[in-house]
């Protein structure tokens, strides 16, 4: 067999994977993309070095000292490659005043050390983590979209429509964008899978000095709270201060996000506030309810994202192009960093979402302003859908090991991650798994 394992999806579980596996396998790694690094090497790239943040250690089956010391192999990691040594959330003296802060509203605030390598920055950190890979050996083939995977007693058999490749172990790392596809497989292959819960919310922009006193002190700061309309968890998640809000460009469907650059400086700060939500019978499939809501919304705004400012959800109206800027709604105060009319389309999200999804929203911009006055002002801008695809679930072991014998999974497409540090750590897990057999 040329390969003794296989890992499909170049994003930071398949590269930390690779990197734990050079020195004992052949190891090929294939992606559909053109550069490694998958949506991390894209992205805003803000290292969350908590156990915390991006990771749930009861799914993962991992005790706090056993994740800490990976997210310290993590990190050094980055740093090696040109990661800024900067840290945020160090400060904690001003990080606890803010925690007590935030409590006295029953919001939780969970701080973390935080370092940010900025979207001009990132996609250089993985091209140069990549080429440390190579010369260990390990083979990547990119502009490859796995189409299919088959298995027979001794061997997957990874094709891209005109080749086949063959290995011992597979390790399926294929992100957000690849989750539906790796769904369909999976369901071809046997493994078991389960429905999990999906994020849906807004993503939330306003001035960068409403925010300014906290992400000065923490540059991502995660407020968790229980809405008391419908004791539903809202939290606040990928906080770029000075950013850009973003429409993801891999996906099927356009999908808000935001990112910052390490250079280049916006007036404004986005964030997403977003409410996670389970569904039992009959209804289990999460992500074929988010992808409905998705094709409804895309349908209200003509195939773009939709915005509205905080001003007229509150007062029950839909946001226009001839009244977006509104001297006399305040609505002057705030220019949003994607183009109203070309790239976003004003409209009514009330309209979009369904009401307990608005009714959390409302009431946690309506708390948070009492923590962070300001971000309550009419000209806040909210813009749809936000939504987070990590809700089906794989079974495995401990060691990531799916229900077919010698096929791994990690990172958020398995739904094991949602984050950067998060995903490299379940890809080292797949790894020591794979090693140990
Ligand atoms: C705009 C944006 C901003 C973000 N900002 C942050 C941030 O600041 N901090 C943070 O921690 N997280 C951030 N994230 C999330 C972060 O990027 C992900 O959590 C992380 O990249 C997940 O890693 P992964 O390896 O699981 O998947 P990915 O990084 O998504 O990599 C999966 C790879 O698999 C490939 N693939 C999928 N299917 C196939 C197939 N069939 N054949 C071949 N290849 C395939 C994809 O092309 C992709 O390269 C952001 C995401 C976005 C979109």
């Amino acid at each position: 067999m040329k390969y003794g394992a296989i890992i499909i999806g170049a994003g930071p579980a398949g590269l930390f994977a690779a990197n734990e596996l050079a020195d004992s396998l052949k190891v090929l790694v294939i992606d559909k993309k053109s550069i490694v690094g998958g949506a991390g090497a894209v992205t805003d790239g803000k290292l969350n070095l908590s156990t915390k943040i991006g990771m749930d250690l009861d799914e993962l089956k991992l005790s706090e000292e056993e994740a800490k010391k990976l997210i310290r192999v993590i990190d050094k990691i980055f740093l090696e490659n040109g990661a800024d040594p900067t840290l945020s959330g160090t400060n904690l003296e001003e990080v606890n005043k803010l925690v007590k802060k935030a409590a006295k509203h029953d919001v939780e605030l969970i701080s973390a050390e935080q370092r940010h390598m900025g979207s001009d920055s990132t996609h250089k950190i993985m091209k140069s983590f990549k080429n440390k890979l190579e010369s260990k050996g390990i083979e990547f083939m990119l502009n490859t979209e796995v189409v299919k995977i088959k298995k027979n007693e001794d061997a997957f058999f990874v094709s891209n429509g005109k080749e086949v490749f063959k290995s011992k172990y597979l390790l399926v790392c294929p992100g957000r964008s690849g989750a539906y596809w790796f769904r369909a497989q999976a369901k071809e292959l046997g493994i078991a899978t389960l429905y999990g819960p999906i994020d849906v919310g807004v993503r939330v922009e306003i001035p960068a000095e409403v925010y300014d006193p906290i992400t000065n002190i923490l540059y991502d700061p995660k407020f968790k709270l229980e809405t008391r309309c419908h004791r539903d968890k809202v939290r606040t998640f990928c906080t770029n201060p000075r950013g850009r809000v973003r429409i993801e460009r891999d996906q099927e469907y356009k999908l808000i996000n935001g990112d910052a650059l390490k250079k280049m400086k916006t007036d404004n700060t986005n964030f997403a506030l977003l409410y996670t939500i389970s569904l039992t019978e009959p209804m289990g499939d999460t992500t074929e309810f988010a992808r409905a809501i998705i094709t409804y919304m895309s349908q209200m705004g003509k195939g773009k994202p939709l915005v509205q400012r905080w001003g007229d959800l509150e007062r029950g109206r839909r946001s226009k192009i001839e009244t977006f800027f509104d001297k006399n709604c305040g609505y002057n105060k705030l220019k949003p960093t994607l183009e109203v009319g070309s790239q976003v389309c004003p409209a009514d999200l009330s309209l979009g979402y369904a009401g307990r999804i608005i009714d959390n929203i409302k009431e946690t911009i309506t708390v948070l302003d009492r923590i962070v006055e300001g971000i309550a002002h009419p000209s806040t801008l909210l813009y749809a859908p936000e939504i987070k695809f990590y809700d089906t679930k794989y079974p495995t072991s401990k060691d990531l090991e799916t229900s077919v014998k010698n096929l791994f999974v990690a990172g958020d497409g398995a739904g094991k991650s949602r984050g950067i540090v998060g995903a490299a750590l379940t890809g080292i897990l797949a790894a020591h798994g794979i090693k140990k057999k």
